[in-house]
């Protein structure tokens, strides 16, 4: 398989095929290309952001915006589990995860799991591209707090 995410045709193409299966691994290398790309120039390229709102949609400008705020934070504990906590727009932090796609904002809830409107929601989508811009904040917390977090959740 040779979906080259600089190929805006085949990103097309593949979406419209098949979108559950194609997605994750169009997002795999976008988010690579994403990846290089910042690390290389310090932004993204045209072409980059036009794949990624082909994409995202909507969410695109409001996530690149959370990432450029420094939104995003990586909570870690000794026994290695991983929560994200995004600052949103209106100041109030959300709780994500990253492997499983699950965010504890209204908009995951309407737009994603009811409507379908959206792969994502913009806290998401900025976790993921804060991770592979690689301008994450990490705060390191005790299994404890680690535990009362994850129980915080809705
Ligand atoms: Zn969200």
């Amino acid at each position: 398989m040779d979906n080259r995410p600089e190929d805006i045709n085949q990103l097309t193409a593949s979406k419209q095929q098949k979108p559950g299966f194609q997605l994750s691994s169009i997002e795999a290398q976008l988010m690579s290309e994403v990846s290089h790309n910042y690390q290389e120039t310090g932004t993204l390229t045209d072409e980059l952001l036009s794949a990624l709102r082909f994409v995202y949609e909507t969410p695109l400008l409001p996530a690149l915006e959370l990432v450029d705020n420094r939104a995003v934070t990586r909570l870690e504990c000794p026994n290695k589990r991983q929560l994200y906590h995004v600052i949103g727009s209106s100041g109030v932090i959300y709780t994500c995860f990253q492997n499983n796609s699950y965010c504890s904002c209204p908009a995951y809830r309407y737009s994603v799991l009811l409507k379908d409107e959206h792969i994502m929601c913009k806290h998401i989508l900025a976790l993921r591209l804060s991770e592979a811009m690689g301008v994450t904040k990490i705060r390191l917390v005790s299994d404890k707090e680690m535990v009362s977090a994850i129980l915080q959740v809705d």
